[in-house]
C-alpha cells in the first residue's frame, strides 16, 4: 500500500514565560544551536515526513526563515506561519494549511524526538487513527483539590506522561479542532484531548522516550545539554 503523505506541524509560538529569559525557549541555544533546530532536523531528515509547517510567533517568521530554516537548509519546511495566543490557536492555524493523510503535531520545544519515534507513530496512526507519544509515569500521581488535599490516587500502572508528537488522520483532527473552535470556553492542553472530547475518539499511546523532554524551565536546558553530549 502506498504511504500516505505526512505533514509535521512544529509549534514554536509559545511565550516561554516559565523560562524567565528574554529569548523564547525554542530559540535558546543548546550545543550552540537553537532548541527548535533539533526538533525541525528530526522531521527534516525523517523518511516518513514529506512536509513541515513551522508555526512561530507573529512577526518572528523572518527570523525563523533566515536563522533556522535557510541557515540549516531545512528544505521540507514549506510554510512558516504565525501562531496564536494559545497553543490550540497555533495548532489550528497549522491544520488549516495541510491536506496531508496524516499530521504530526509536535512541540518545537521538544528537541529529542527521533526517527524511531516518528516511525512508531506512523505504525500506530496507520492502525489507530489518533495517537500520542507517552511514557509510563515513574512517579505516583495524585489528583488534588484547590486546597492541595489529595482526592484521588490513580493506579500508577495506568498513568502515562504524555508528550508529542501526537499524530492523527488529518481529517479526524481537523474536524475535532473545527468543533473545538466553536466552543465558548476552551480548556485543552494537548491534541489528543481535542479528539477525545470533541469526537470521542479512542487515542492510542505509543512509546515516546524519557529523554523526549519539553524545554520549559532553565534546569531542563541543563538536562538537555547532557542528553545532547551523550548523543554526539
Ligand atoms: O506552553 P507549552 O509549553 O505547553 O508549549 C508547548 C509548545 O507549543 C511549545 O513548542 C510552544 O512554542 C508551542 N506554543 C505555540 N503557541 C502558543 C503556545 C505554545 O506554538 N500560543
Amino acid at each position: 500500500m502506498k504511504k500516505k503523505y505526512c505533514t509535521a506541524i512544529v509549534l514554536a509560538a509559545g511565550s516561554g514565560k516559565r523560562m524567565g529569559t528574554k529569548v523564547r525557549k525554542q530559540y535558546l541555544l543548546m550545543g550552540g544551536r537553537p532548541v527548535l533546530y533539533y526538533s525541525l532536523r528530526a522531521f527534516e531528515k525523517s523518511g516518513v515526513i514529506d512536509e513541515i509547517i513551522l508555526v512561530c510567533g507573529p512577526g518572528e517568521e523572518p527570523y525563523c526563515r533566515q536563522e533556522i530554516v535557510e541557515r540549516y537548509g531545512m528544505s521540507k519546511v514549506k510554510k512558516i506561519i504565525p501562531g496564536g495566543a494559545e497553543r490550540y490557536n497555533s495548532v489550528w492555524n497549522g491544520l488549516k494549511e495541510t491536506k496531508a493523510g496524516y499530521v504530526y503535531i509536535h512541540d518545537g520545544a521538544r528537541p529529542f524526538v527521533d526517527e524511531e519515534m516518528i516511525w512508531r507513530a506512523h505504525e500506530c496512526v496507520s492502525e489507530h487513527h489518533a495517537c500520542a507519544a507517552g511514557m509510563p509515569s515513574k512517579d505516583t500521581v495524585k489528583i488534588a483539590d484547590s486546597e492541595n488535599t489529595v482526592i484521588q490516587t490513580p493506579e500508577r500502572s495506568s498513568v502515562w506522561i504524555v508528550q508529542t508528537p501526537q499524530v492523527f488522520d488529518t481529517e479526524l483532527i481537523k474536524n475535532a479542532y473545527a468543533m473545538l473552535m466553536e466552543e465558548d470556553e476552551i480548556t485543552v492542553t494537548d491534541d489528543a484531548m481535542v479528539a477525545e472530547r470533541m469526537l470521542g475518539s479512542a487515542v492510542r499511546l505509543f512509546e515516546g522516550s524519557y529523554e523526549n523532554i519539553k524545554i520549559t524551565t532553565p534546569e531542563d536546558l541543563e538536562t538537555a545539554e547532557v542528553f545532547l553530549k551523550r548523543r554526539s
